[in-house]
């Protein structure tokens, strides 16, 4: 299959090089379209993967560089994902979770239309008889 179907604008594609399937050659169609709707998705993901890298940067394994204890568990990990996705489609503007013993995480769409991700840690310490 060299030709493709934009599902969102209906519009055959021409993809120059051949998708074994036809499904598949829809989805490339899809991803190549120069429409409105095309090219919304394209932004979408690529501002979602840039969110998705600084919540990689500030709460995974990266973490350390700046001065922070990552977070070990890939669930919480996932959800900060999850969270960034649904900010970038414009679900949520802003959420706040707290993993447990060791940071508040939050993610905010922005009046300049970004997603701010943030993480807070305070530390106290208490000795009592
Ligand atoms: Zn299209």
């Amino acid at each position: 299959m060299t030709f493709g179907t934009c599902r969102y604008c209906g519009q055959v594609v021409n993809l120059d090089y051949e998708e074994e399937t036809q499904a598949e050659a829809d989805i490339a169609a899809s991803e190549k379209c120069e429409c409105y709707d095309a090219r919304h998705e394209r932004n979408l993901r690529k501002q979602i993967t840039a969110a998705q890298n600084r919540i990689r940067k500030i709460f995974g394994d990266d973490a350390a560089k700046l001065g922070f204890s990552p977070i070990a568990a890939e669930e919480p990990l996932q959800l900060l994902n999850a969270i960034a996705e649904q900010t970038a489609r414009g679900f949520i503007t802003s959420a706040t979770i707290n993993v447990r013993g060791l940071c508040k995480a939050k993610i905010t769409m922005t009046t300049k239309e970004k997603i701010k991700v943030e993480r807070s840690e305070t530390k106290t310490y208490q000795l009592e008889e």
